[in-house]
Parts: structure tokens; C-alpha cells; sequence
């Protein structure tokens, strides 16, 4: 049977494309290397994650949340007594005000609770699509796939997509990703973009979906 033609799809045939998840699946756990305990410590976590590093903010959620980890001690806190602890975070004066101003719509609107649908979340100031989709996917199990650069690298080097937005990206990966992988796609994407199919120096030698990629370098 001839297969639907998705828009923006790459050229990996849909049979080598099961082939790669499931290679990374193999060897990769689907885990976020964010730290946090509760939903709401996930969501603070991903907002000061936009453009910075996971280890950054892990080495300030480790001094923040011990003192402050729900959305009434956030806004007890206040902004001026949250930025010393994410002042090492890029853009952290935005994020502080944003994160201030979600757990005070948290209390108001959703009784303090983390919401589960995308409208709710991305009604939450500095909550984007993205952020909205590794909250829906990590804390409440919805087979969402957010695209951040090391997906939109990863999808196009190896011919998944040929697209250059993450909302195109996106789309192309739902409808060409194996139903049994969709609840994970994006960690295995994205950690296999950190760790191994990195921006500047791919580790193509020592990758597992090697022998499928079309942009792999010859050892
Ligand atoms: S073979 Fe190289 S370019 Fe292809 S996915 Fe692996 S690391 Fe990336």
C-alpha cells in the first residue's frame, strides 16, 4: 500500500525510520536530565531551560527549590528573592518575573495544581508550545514530541523531516513516528542530539542508527 505523503517529510524511507527508534530506543532512556520532585518543580525547571543548559539550571534548582517548591512560596518569594538563586540562568529576569506570575495564576486559576491540557499550560506566561509539550509528555504521559534544536537537527540530518520550523518539524514526526515510540520520540531525539549526533562533532562512528543515516561521516 502506497503511504500518505506527509508534508515536509525527509527521504528515510518510513521502514528505516522505525529502524532508528527502534535502535534508540535500545540504548537510550527516556528520561529528562532536568531534575525536579512534582509537577510543578518540572514546570519551573523547563521554563528556565529556554535557551540555557539543563546542568544550569539543575545546579539552581538544587539551592531554589529546597526553599521554595510551590507556587505559594514562589510568589511569597517574590521576584527580587527569586533571582539570586537563577541569576547564572540566561534571560533571568524574564524568567523570574514569568515564574512569579504562573504560580500566582496556578493558585488562581487551577487551585495550585499543575493544569494537564495545552491550553491551560500555554495560557501561563512563559509557557510556550514547547514547553507546554515536554510538561504534557513528562508529567502526564501525552505522546507529545516538542521540537527544540537538538530534534529539528536530529529529524533533518537523518532525513525524518526536511523542514525548518519546529512547528513543521513537529508535525512531520507525529505523522511519521511508530505509534509504539511516540510517547518517547523526544527524549530519544533529543538525547541522542546531546550526546551523540551533537551540532559541531556528530559521534557518527559511534552511533547506534549509523548504518541508516544519510548524513553520516565515513570513519
Ligand atoms: S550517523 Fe552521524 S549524522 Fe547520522 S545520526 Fe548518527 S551521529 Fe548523527
Amino acid at each position: 500500500m502506497k503511504r500518505k505523503a506527509v508534508p515536509g517529510a525527509g527521504p528515510l524511507p518510513d521502514a528505516h525510520v522505525a529502524r532508528i527508534y527502534d535502535a534508540l530506543a535500545a540504548v537510550i532512556e527516556p528520561k529528562s536530565d532536568l531534575a525536579y520532585a512534582s509537577h510543578f518543580e518540572l514546570l519551573v525547571a523547563v521554563v528556565l531551560s529556554a535557551q540555557a543548559t539543563d546542568k544550569s539550571v539543575n545546579a539552581a534548582t538544587a539551592k531554589l527549590f529546597p526553599v521554595a517548591n510551590t507556587p505559594a512560596a514562589l510568589v511569597a518569594l517574590g521576584e527580587a528573592g527569586l533571582a539570586p538563586y537563577i541569576r547564572t540562568i540566561g534571560l533571568w529576569r524574564a524568567k523570574a518575573a514569568n515564574v512569579v506570575k504562573l504560580s500566582r495564576l496556578l493558585i488562581e486559576r487551577h487551585g495550585g495544581a499543575v493544569p494537564a491540557t495545552r491550553a491551560e499550560l500555554e495560557a501561563l506566561p512563559g509557557v510556550g508550545r514547547k514547553t507546554a509539550s515536554v510538561v504534557l509528555n513528562i508529567a502526564f504521559g501525552q505522546p507529545t514530541i516538542a521540537v527544540d534544536t537538538h530534534v529539528q537537527r536530529v529529524a533533518n540530518r537523518l532525513g525524518i523531516a526536511a523542514t525548518a520550523t519546529p512547528e513543521a518539524t513537529e508535525q512531520v514526526l507525529v505523522a511519521r513516528t511508530p505509534a509504539r515510540h511516540l510517547l518517547h520520540a523526544h527524549h530519544y531525539l533529543i538525547l541522542h542530539g546531546r550526546y551523540t549526533c551533537t551540532a559541531r562533532a556528530p559521534r557518527c562512528p559511534a552511533c547506534p542508527v549509523a548504518r541508516w543515516c544519510p548524513a553520516r561521516a565515513e570513519a
